[in-house]
């Protein structure tokens, strides 16, 4: 049979979503990167937002329509359960997470629905060819903000052996990974279910001994699960790109109460303090949700004033969205959605000058470059990234002269710089 497999959602459902794809090459089954070309599609789905949910579903129902036999995993089986059954006839199969290796085994017994399972923690396929792999150290998520569902959808937290995460980076980069991106809902709070909670700045040492891997990134760590050695480790050693995605949501103090976020604002200004006076030169990524319940003018204020003072060089903002199942659901006091929206552009706008203005700051500069690729618009331009620019979600750079090779390192001269994207030449 010849498959495909639609990834939605986040890293750590693209991880999965190799892992699917894993079952299905030694089940025996065709890859297809075409659903067009495939028999069974199998969308991997999301369902943290009422949108993802949306997109799942219009997902499914669109190669359901297309005439092929459709396989819902992930996300969206832990939110909604057996119901699907019934609002989703169609479906030839429902799996959740952590029953993946089950996949081919439930097509061929012709099986309806396997629950997800939230203690097991699978290890990853290695369908990935490029130069940057994300690596998920760990499943789930034990801080129950109050807006958020990953708890229930994806269980509490646990972490994946060390040895088993550093048997996955070698494998890695054995098949020419140089970039290692750790993953995880809160990558600091990673071995914090075992006897063993420091683990994570000795997950990074060994993780940079392993050859042929240059670049180590550090993606989602909660501000009151980023430790004191765990930026000592980003300090001293070198692989770790000078770069993290510190979610800090808010920093009015009302706010985070309302929000459940573990540590508040004493957390937030903590670890952004902690960061700028270890590391010389770190490049912060950070997501901001306005309009949650609680969020007046005057806490607005303050996450604008925080925005303004430069700290974060790339910026996600998000409005919102109350979710059935969780505690702010049934919150008052939510500002509505035209004043949510209305501060989610006034932040953007003024992220887009701090960003450009970080950004500009290089030209002149010479940097590493990991080549990507072939320009997607032109031939005559290649694609990389410096080590503060992850994949997907900031800027990239853009190589206009010299001769590169993709999946390698390159020193870039820096001639130029918009918005989000930096301009160099190979030297
Ligand atoms: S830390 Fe992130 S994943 Fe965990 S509950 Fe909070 S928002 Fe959800």
């Amino acid at each position: 049979m010849r498959y495909s497999v639609i990834s939605l959602g986040c890293h750590k459902n693209l991880v999965d979503s190799e892992y699917l794809c894993e079952q299905i090459i030694t089940g025996g089954g065709i890859l297809e990167q075409d659903p067009d070309n495939a028999d069974i599609v199998v969308v991997n789905t999301c369902s943290f937002l009422t949108s993802a949910v949306e997109e799942s579903i219009d997902s499914l129902l669109e190669f359901i329509s297309r005439g092929k036999q459709v396989i819902c995993a992930g996300c969206m089986i832990s939110r909604y359960g057996r119901d699907l059954l019934d609002e989703l006839p169609e479906v030839a199969l429902f799996i959740g997470p952590g029953r993946y290796a089950e996949l081919i085994d439930a097509i061929t017994s012709g099986q309806l629905y396997l629950s997800p399972k939230f203690d097991s923690v699978v290890s990853r396929s290695f369908c990935t060819t490029g130069a940057s792999a994300f690596v998920k150290v760990s499943e789930g998520c034990s801080n129950h903000c109050n807006y958020c569902l990953i708890p229930s959808i994806r269980g509490e937290l646990t972490s994946k052996p060390i040895q088993t995460v550093i048997e996955e980076c070698r494998v890695l980069a054995d098949g020419g990974v140089r970039e290692i991106i750790l993953v995880a809902q809160d990558l600091g709070s990673y071995g914090a279910d075992t006897a063993d909670a420091e683990s994570l700045p000795r997950l990074l040492e060994q993780v940079a001994l392993i050859e042929g891997i240059s670049w180590i990134r550090l993606m989602y760590v909660h501000p009151a699960s980023l430790t004191e050695d765990l930026v000592k480790a980003m300090r001293d050693i070198d692989k770790i790109c000078p770069y993290i995605d510190l979610p800090i949501q808010h920093c009015s103090e009302t706010v985070l109460k309302a929000m459940g976020r573990r540590g508040g604002s004493r957390a937030v200004k903590r670890a952004i303090d902690l960061l700028n006076s270890t590391l010389e030169d770190i490049w912060i990524r950070t997501t901001v949700m306005v309009g949650h319940p609680g969020e007046d003018e005057t806490a607005f204020a303050e996450i604008e004033t925080l925005i303004s003072q430069g700290h974060f060089a790339h910026l996600g903002v998000f409005c919102f969205s109350p979710e059935q199942g969780t505690r702010s659901y049934s919150m008052k006091n939510r500002p509505n959605k035209t004043r949510a929206q209305s501060r989610r552009n006034r932040i953007m706008a003024l992220q887009q000058d701090i960003s450009k203005k970080r950004l500009h700051k290089l030209i002149g500069e010479e940097v590493q470059v990991l080549v990507e690729g072939i320009h997607p618009e032109t031939d005559f331009l290649f694609i990389g990234r410096t080590a503060f620019q992850a994949p997907d979600v900031d800027g990239v750079t853009i190589i206009t002269e010299g001769t590169v090779e993709r999946g390698r390192l390159h020193q870039a001269n820096i001639t130029d710089a918009n918005d989000y994207d930096l301009i160099g030449t190979v030297l």
